[in-house]
């Protein structure tokens, strides 16, 4: 039976970025050795990584003045990093759910922390807004998808200060202007990579400013003069995250993945929205996102939950049990994620839908 892919992360990749990693594990590049037993610093590798990097930079329309790094980590680290490298005085976030909260709290070890708007007495079911950012902060720090609690910011925040975006979930999903951010992060195990690398987009005149010492190891100057290469990097997840951004640009890059992401979130906020049995879960319908889709049981048929987990898995969806921070079901509709998925999940709901 065919599966479909809702998994939130580590989460679906385009076939194609599989068939060609596992080709590299196998042979890469015609060296009759493995990807995973070349040395990263062997002549057939950087290219692989310089690669990635200007393919990066062409699908984000970055401005020259930024580097882009591929580190190890995972986003989590880079919660650390980022306030390490850019918090000198005070920094403004604004908490939008569990990660961004994981970010604040890392953040406070280094200086002030301003929250400057929360929804978390809400449970994070909208995306605050008309808050004002203090003029004087080193940067505001934003979380531009909640992949648990499926909202997203759809635009870049119209403020005067440099801004920060772990964007783990969201990144290549739209168009993005680059020049309003000092730093951009995520981990790659979902729109783009397995598990394993981060990127990190940063302005290179944004670093060294403050006056602490920063641990080789944490501080993005030594990553961007070595390029990514001051030690080992994740070389398989690079080499993948070439192959996804290749797909990327062959697909129509990321007005395509934008206009695909609108049209498979539409379709199943429509199918929620009509069918009696569910309740989307996000309150405010502009900040719905399109990469994590949840809904619960309708109040009047909360029973039913399991047995229309059990029954959507019987017929092919894979990872569509919610977060238990918010329960029933979230659907990750991730770039790489075929409208037919949607379809067939839309399908399951209708027929379960007959049978009640
Ligand atoms: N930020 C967001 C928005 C995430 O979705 C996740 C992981 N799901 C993280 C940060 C943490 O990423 P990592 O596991 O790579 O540290």
């Amino acid at each position: 039976m065919k599966k479909h892919n809702f998994n939130a992360g580590p989460s679906i990749l385009p076939r194609e970025v599989i068939e060609k990693t596992a080709q590299a594990i196998l042979d890469f590049n015609g060296s009759g050795l493995s990807l995973m037993e070349i040395s990263h610093r062997a002549k057939d590798f950087q290219p692989v990584v310089d690669e990635a990097v200007a393919l990066f930079k062409e699908l984000l329309n970055i401005p020259d003045g930024y580097s882009v790094l591929f580190l190890g980590g995972g986003a989590s680290l880079e919660f650390c990093m980022v306030p390490y490298n850019f918090l000198e005085k005070k920094a403004a976030y604004l908490n939008t759910g569990t990660w961004a909260k994981k970010a604040m709290k890392e953040a406070k070890a280094f200086g002030e922390v301003i929250e400057v708007a929360s929804s978390a007495d809400a449970n994070y079911t909208f995306i605050p807004k008309g808050y004002d950012v203090p003029a004087d902060v080193d940067y505001f720090h934003i979380t531009t998808n909640n992949t648990i609690y499926g909202t997203e910011l759809h635009a870049d925040p119209e403020v005067n200060v440099p801004l920060v975006a772990d964007m783990s979930s969201d990144i290549f999903s739209r168009p993005i202007d680059v020049s309003k951010y000092i730093c951009i992060y995520g981990g790659a195990q979902k729109n783009l990579a397995p598990a394993g690398v981060t990127f990190v987009i940063v302005k290179n005149d944004a670093v060294g400013k403050v006056s602490r010492h920063i641990p080789t190891m944490l501080n993005y100057q030594t990553h961007i003069e070595k390029g990514s290469m001051f030690n080992t990097p994740p070389v398989v997840p690079i080499y993948a995250a070439l192959q996804t951004l290749r797909w990327l640009k062959a697909q129509g890059g990321v007005e395509e993945m934008q206009r695909r992401a609108k049209l498979r979130s539409d379709m199943l906020y429509a199918e929620i929205d009509r069918n009696k049995l569910f309740r989307g879960t996000v309150t405010a319908p502009e900040d719905r996102s399109y990469m994590n889709i949840c809904f619960v049981m309708a109040d009047e048929y909360k029973e039913l939950e399991a047995d229309f987990l059990k029954f959507a898995t019987e017929k092919g969806m894979v990872g569509i049990k919610g977060h238990r921070s918010v329960g029933g079901f979230r659907a990750s509709c991730y770039n790489a994620l075929p409208v037919e998925s949607v379809q067939a999940l839309i399908d399951c709901m209708q027929e379960f839908e007959k049978m009640h």
